[in-house]
């Protein structure tokens, strides 16, 4: 049995950023940094600002080297509500990383392309939610592959990373994501949207774990969740964050095949308490919603 209750393990941490002087930071404005330098000729730095804004919040990826991003995942979608979630993001200037289920991107082509279209991370949930500690290697290998076929079918883009259900794998599922060729991601911080399905504390929880380089976990099929939205990605950014897709994060962009991120999640215990239990109302079947 798991216990529900998450430590608050990044507290320290977060408390030090959100004390930390942070730089406003408009979700129209990309930051300073990310525009060319001045050129020798003062001419040309002082025309077409806003121009040369609008085509570097297109074309520039944000360098979390440089920068303080965080990343927002969304497992087990795509939700029903992923639409609503997407043009959120899209409005903000935001990226963010989907856990795809299988059975779910086939109910919902749509909103798997929009993802995929919209340069968001997109990343393998299995194709039903087993635990695959529990079931054979071959079940493993169908539920990860199936997926996989899926999305590329639907999308035209495969995943490029697996989370497993419940964050639960074995030696079995590391070999075979080596297989595949894909890193596994976790996650350093919860949002338990699932459990409290509140927007107050949806909203409190994630700012409590908000961290830079932060993997927080959350799910496009509660509701509240995809309600307090527009009000998370407005206190992040006013935090200093950027919100990427976690392929953008500092450490990972260079991830290997069976490489687990975020570097020490998998020994976080209390980690699986973010994730909802066996028998907690979880994602709606495949039939319902659009
Ligand atoms: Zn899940």
């Amino acid at each position: 049995m798991k216990s529900p209750a998450r430590m608050l393990l990044a507290v320290p941490c977060a408390l030090a950023l959100v004390a930390a002087p942070t730089t406003a930071w408009s979700a129209d404005q990309p930051k300073p940094t990310s525009t060319a330098k001045p050129t020798s000729t003062a001419k040309t730095t002082t025309a077409t600002t806003t121009d040369k804004a609008k085509s570097a919040a297109k074309v520039a990826p944000v360098d979390c080297v440089k920068v303080k991003c965080i990343a927002l995942t969304f497992d087990d979608g795509p939700g029903k509500y992923a639409d609503k979630l997407l043009d959120t993001f899209k409005k903000y200037k935001a990226k963010g990383t989907f856990f795809l289920e299988g059975q779910y991107v086939k109910s919902r082509p749509a909103f798997a392309k929009r993802m995929a279209a919209e340069g968001h991370d997109l990343g393998n949930h299995s194709y039903t939610h087993p635990h695959l500690r529990e079931v054979s290697e071959d079940k493993i290998r169908e539920e990860l592959t199936k997926t996989q076929d899926i999305v590329k079918q639907v999308t035209g883009k495969s995943p490029t990373m697996i989370r497993p259900p419940y964050g639960e794998m074995d030696d079995r599922v590391k070999a075979i994501a080596a297989e595949m060729g894909m890193p596994i991601v976790l996650w350093n911080g919860g949002s338990r949207d699932w459990a409290t399905k509140n927007e107050k504390a949806i909203y409190d929880e994630v700012l409590k774990n908000a961290k830079r380089d932060g993997v927080i976990l959350m799910h496009d099929w509660v509701e509240q969740t995809v309600k307090v939205m527009p009000k998370l990605l407005t206190a992040l950014q006013k935090q200093g964050y950027h919100v990427v897709a976690v392929s953008s994060l500092r450490g990972a962009k260079d991830l290997k095949a069976a490489d687990i991120y975020p570097v020490g999640s998998e020994k976080d215990e209390d980690l699986s308490g973010d994730t909802p239990a066996e028998g907690a109302e979880s994602a709606e079947s495949p039939s319902d919603g659009q």
